[in-house]
Parts: structure tokens; C-alpha cells; sequence
């Protein structure tokens, strides 16, 4: 399996590089690549309720025989299922599809505007009733994680958020730093945008990687969880030959310094 993890601050060890899929196609595109991935070593599959594919990872982990304690899963509650009641059974609906008792980890998929502290509360209730093993956020801004834990209990172990070289988020993981929350990086090849960018393919062609390999490499390095996607056998593996070269700190300024504060995806406080 791959290397390396990090330790969520209730305990929890989460493998820090994951396979992510959305855009996957329910049915033999989902179930092929997750199989794919975990043969090449994966063991942290990201996917949501809202991908619509969450029956395609539940069969791809059953027909690859890996016991489920070997696996972490995470999956979020959509929008409109936002709010107590509806939260938890979102839940159950989510285990229902994945044919599985319990996820690794639970996010709110994005803020929206007041609910996520209903939400959050289900989540809480969740966690503590032994149902989940780790809750957390995803697309929150600093002024929600503020909100939020102002006026909840448990504080969330990870918020992922939009992350890439060109949308380094320094902000929020000072933030997340300060307040022991992890931060996992959607996005992270900047949804594909990136592959072809000169500053990061010159560092790859002195290490012999490919561009993204390096973007994955600086997400490690950063201490960052990391779930490219892919549905391409070669890349799913390419994307996990991370763990035998190392950026140096120049590298890791070169790239540091193409962030523009530029979003491929949607800024949570337009998504409402
Ligand atoms: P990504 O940055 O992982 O880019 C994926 C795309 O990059 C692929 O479709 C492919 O075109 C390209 N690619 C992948 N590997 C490559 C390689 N080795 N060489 C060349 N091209 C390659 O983008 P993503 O899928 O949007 O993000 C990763 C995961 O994050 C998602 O699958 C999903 O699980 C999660 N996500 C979460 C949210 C959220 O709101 N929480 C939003 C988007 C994505």
C-alpha cells in the first residue's frame, strides 16, 4: 500500500495520499478505477453523495476483497439534505449505497449559508454515538470555521478545500494550523489546468516526474491530505510514484510562488 499518514486530532490515522472521484461515472467507470486504484495501492477513497457514485465504490471495495478496517472512506452530505434530521439520514442513505456500516470520515460538502450548524450538530451526534469515525468540513472559509465552532462542540478534524499551486490558500491553513484541523486539497492537479504549467514541468524534468507528480509531491510536503482523480490505469498509478524523490526548499518556493488566488471551482461563499 501507499505511504504515509497523518493523525486527525481525535486519534484517527488518515492515509495522506487518497483517490478522489468525482466526475466518475456510476457503474463500470467508477467500479474499474477504484478497483484500479486500490490494486495500485490506495487505501483512502474520497467520494460524495452528490457524485452519485457511491454504489460503484461500495462494489469495487467489495470485489477487491480488502478487509474494510484496511480502508478509509469519506463521503459528504450534500446541500439540500443540509439541517438535523435530514443530515442523518443522509447518512444512512450514503452507508446504504456503499453497502458499508460506518465511514472513516463525514464532511459537509460546502457551507451554505445557515444550516451547517444544524448540520454539524447531526454529525456531532453521529461521531459520538460511535457511527463515524471522524467529522469534518469542506469548502469552509475561516469566517465559518469561526462561526462554527463559536457555537458548536466538536471542533471538525479536517476542512478540504480548493488547493493547488495556483490557489495556495495560506489563510485558512494558517487557520487550520493554529486550531490542529487538518486540510485536504481538492483540485489538487487544479482540476487538470496545471499539467502543462513551465515553472512545475521544469522541476519535473530534472526529478524524472511527470508534472503531476510534482503537484502531488507538493501537497505531501505541505502536509496536506491529497486526492487526485483519475479514471486512466496509467495515471492512477503514476499519481501514487510520489514517495521516492523529494522537492527542495527552492523547488517548494518556485512553486509556491505561482499562486494567484485563481479558483477552478466555485468560492464557497458563492455557493449557496
Ligand atoms: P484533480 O485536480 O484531481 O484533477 C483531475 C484531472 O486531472 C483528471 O480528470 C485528469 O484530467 C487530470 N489528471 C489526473 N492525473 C493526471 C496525470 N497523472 N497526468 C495528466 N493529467 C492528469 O481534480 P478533481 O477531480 O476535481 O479533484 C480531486 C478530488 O477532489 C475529486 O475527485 C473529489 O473527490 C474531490 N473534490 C471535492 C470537491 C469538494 O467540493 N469538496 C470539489 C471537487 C473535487
Amino acid at each position: 500500500t501507499i505511504q504515509g499518514s497523518v493523525t486527525l486530532h481525535n486519534g484517527v490515522k488518515m492515509p495522506q495520499l487518497g483517490f478522489g472521484v468525482f466526475k466518475v461515472k456510476n457503474g463500470s467507470e467508477t467500479v474499474e478505477s477504484v478497483k484500479k486504484a486500490l490494486e495500485a495501492g490506495y487505501r483512502h477513497i474520497d467520494t460524495a453523495a452528490i457524485y452519485g457514485n457511491e454504489e460503484g465504490v461500495g462494489q469495487a471495495i467489495r470485489e477487491s476483497g480488502i478487509p474494510r478496517e484496511e480502508l478509509f472512506i469519506t463521503s459528504k452530505v450534500w446541500n439540500t439534505e443540509q439541517g438535523f434530521e435530514k443530515t442523518l439520514q443522509a447518512y444512512e442513505d450514503s452507508l446504504k449505497r456503499l453497502g458499508t456500516e460506518y465511514l472513516d470520515l463525514y464532511l459537509i460538502h460546502w457551507p451554505g449559508t445557515d444550516k451547517y450548524i444544524d448540520t454539524w450538530k447531526a454529525l456531532e451526534k453521529l461521531y459520538t454515538d460511535s457511527r463515524v469515525r471522524a467529522i469534518g468540513v469542506s469548502n469552509f472559509h475561516v469566517h465559518h470555521l469561526e462561526n462554527l465552532m463559536n457555537h458548536t462542540e466538536l471542533k471538525p478534524v479536517i476542512n478540504q478545500i480548493e488547493l493547488h499551486p495556483r490557489l495556495s490558500q495560506l489563510e485558512i491553513r494558517e487557520y487550520c494550523k493554529k486550531h490542529d484541523i487538518k486540510v485536504e486539497a481538492w483540485g489538487p492537479l487544479g482540476q487538470g489546468n496545471l499539467i502543462n504549467e513551465p515553472t512545475i514541468n521544469h522541476i519535473a524534468d530534472k526529478h524524472g516526474k511527470t508534472a503531476a507528480q510534482v503537484m502531488i509531491r507538493w501537497h505531501l510536503q505541505n502536509d496536506i491530505v491529497v486526492i487526485p482523480k483519475s479514471v486512466t490505469p496509467s495515471r492512477i498509478v503514476e499519481n501514487t510514484q510520489v514517495f521516492d524523490f523529494e522537492l527542495s526548499l527552492d523547488e517548494m518556493n518556485q512553486i509556491d510562488s505561482l499562486n494567484l488566488g485563481e479558483r477552478y471551482g466555485t468560492n464557497p461563499d458563492e455557493n449557496l
